[in-house]
């Protein structure tokens, strides 16, 4: 940030009074300039064919992670819940209907300023068809999932703990589980 939104003016980072955390605060106007982390929503549509469970993977058209697989999810608007977010991304980037079920994992991506939510979800039917930001969209078993190909960590977690309960909820009975987690950052690797 180099401007202040509210007079133009140049902002400088210092800690204001009472705060312990650096902020830009406007040279001029003095406003200070919170940044907190943006919430991403998405949903695990999933469509029960013959007992054998399948999820609707989206493989992206837009950086970043152009080409590889997600399930939808995108930014939450101002003005909106995030159970419309997660419909509304799945209809963007999937063409699909679904019904929300419950919240099932809360992923916190401290070092990119994000939480991620995803909801379970029921996938209405089967006309579904690419959005603008999608290549291709595609229904995957567990084994069917293009686990090295997928475009985010939290999408890749979501999708392991959705098929472990997936499986015990079958084998089982078990009820589904609710899930937080921390996504750490990866280290470059020295070789
Ligand atoms: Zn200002």
């Amino acid at each position: 940030m180099n401007f202040c939104s509210i007079c133009g003016s140049p902002v400088t980072l210092k800690i204001p009074p009472n705060d312990n955390l650096l902020r830009y605060v406007c040279i001029k106007c003095s406003a200070i300039h919170y940044q907190n982390p943006k919430i991403v929503v998405g949903a695990i549509p999933y469509w029960n064919e013959s007992s054998n469970g399948k999820i609707l993977l989206c493989r992206r058209a837009i950086e970043p992670r152009y080409g590889f697989w997600t399930l939808p999810a995108g930014f939450l608007e101002n003005n909106e819940t995030t159970g419309q977010a997660a419909v509304r991304e799945t209809y963007e980037e999937a063409q699909a209907r679904i019904d929300l079920l419950s919240l099932y994992t809360i992923l916190n991506v401290a070092h990119a300023h994000q939480v991620h939510l995803f909801y379970r979800s029921n996938l209405l039917g089967l006309d579904f068809s690419p959005g603008i930001e999608s290549l291709d969209v595609q229904l995957f078993s567990e084994s069917e999932v293009p686990w090295d190909k997928i475009a985010f960590p939290t999408v890749t977690k979501t999708l392991e703990l959705f098929f472990q309960d997936l499986s015990e909820s079958n084998r089982l009975g078990k009820a589904f589980g609710f899930y937080t987690l921390d996504i750490e950052k990866k280290l470059p690797v020295n070789n």
